[in-house]
């Protein structure tokens, strides 16, 4: 297959969320480079991702030898070892790989990730903790939160709007938009005013955070 001519992207760690992500931008249609010490994981994941090698990532002629100075991005996927993850930022750093991204399980860490050249820290567990809590509490089916209490959300039509279209629906009226709508067995598309929203239709809206949970409590 053809792969999309970005520069290619490097995952350093193929624990849960390495290798989650690795498969994600491959089937993404991206060329990934896979590295972990690990022979095990290295053997297992061989077959699914293109490229998949062993080493440890903290060692900076290692990766060079790798030729991971030639990649425009990497990701920093190491869990549990802080040292081995801002080690590994480092060396890419020293490499001067344009964007590097890096994994970090605490504000200190993520901290120190920044300190050695990590140009975009995220926290999986602690972000997808707090997404599957509002979740759980609400009626949303999926949310993201940008911060600065701007959230958007997928939820379900509120009741006593099925069978009308989505023009009667003032939905500015608590404070969100409706941006997509998506009727039973068809795929998302812009939310038209003339769509009529059916019992499982499912709505796209954006607002703020507690007014896009309210919406979604009409449901
Ligand atoms: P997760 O929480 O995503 O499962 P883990 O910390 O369990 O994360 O997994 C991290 C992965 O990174 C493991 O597969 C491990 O073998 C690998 N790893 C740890 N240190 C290094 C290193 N220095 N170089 C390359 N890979 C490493």
């Amino acid at each position: 297959a053809r792969k999309t001519d970005d520069g290619g992207i490097v995952v350093i760690g193929l624990g849960r969320f390495g290798s989650h992500l690795a498969d994600a931008l491959t089937k993404l249609d991206h060329e990934v480079l896979a590295v972990d010490r690990n022979q095990e994981r290295v053997q297992h994941w061989s077959d699914r991702l293109d490229r998949v090698v062993q080493a440890d990532a903290t060692e900076e002629d290692v990766l060079r030898q790798l030729g991971v100075a030639d990649f425009r991005r990497a990701v920093v996927a190491l869990g549990a070892s802080v040292e081995a993850s801002v080690l590994t930022v480092l060396a890419l750093t020293e490499l001067g790989v344009p964007q590097i991204w890096a994994r970090a399980n605490s504000e200190k860490h993520a901290k120190i990730l920044g300190a050695v050249g990590a140009h975009h820290v995220i926290f999986p567990e602690a972000e997808t903790g707090e997404r599957v809590a509002h979740l759980i509490v609400s009626k949303m089916l999926d949310f993201i939160e940008f911060g600065d209490d701007f959230a958007i959300a997928k939820v379900r039509v509120p009741e006593g709007m099925v069978g009308r279209p989505l023009r009667e629906l003032a939905a500015d009226r608590y404070g969100v938009q409706v941006i997509g709508a998506k009727l039973p067995g068809e795929r998302f598309r812009h939310a038209e005013p003339d769509i009529v929203l059916q019992k499982e239709s499912v709505l796209i809206v954006e607002g703020g955070t507690v007014q896009v949970q309210r919406f979604a409590a009409l449901a």
